[in-house]
């Protein structure tokens, strides 16, 4: 076991974790945003995948992820890359 501590761990912040239900087999998570759950989806793409509290999910191809004018799209693209999904 490690002692070192992540800068979240000693402010008492949680690992981003999935805050709303997912039954999708090829969805891997990718991380919150606001009040977006943010996942990386296989199933039909790929595909960006947002869900909301709702229980409404927005599905964003990958193509004009980048570029959208959405925060929340650009960072689902962007922690899909650092993840290493697209690569
Ligand atoms: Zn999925």
């Amino acid at each position: 076991m490690s002692h070192l501590h992540t800068v979240k761990e000693l402010l008492g912040i949680e690992e981003d974790k999935p805050r709303y239900e997912c039954d999708c087999m090829d969805c891997e998570f990718l991380g919150c945003y606001e009040k977006y759950d943010l996942y990386f989806c296989t199933a039909d793409g790929p595909e960006l995948v947002f869900r909301v509290p709702e229980g409404k999910v927005t599905w964003i191809s990958m193509d004009g992820a980048p570029h959208s004018k959405q925060p929340y799209i650009r960072e689902a693209y962007r922690l899909a890359v650092q993840q290493g999904f697209l690569s």
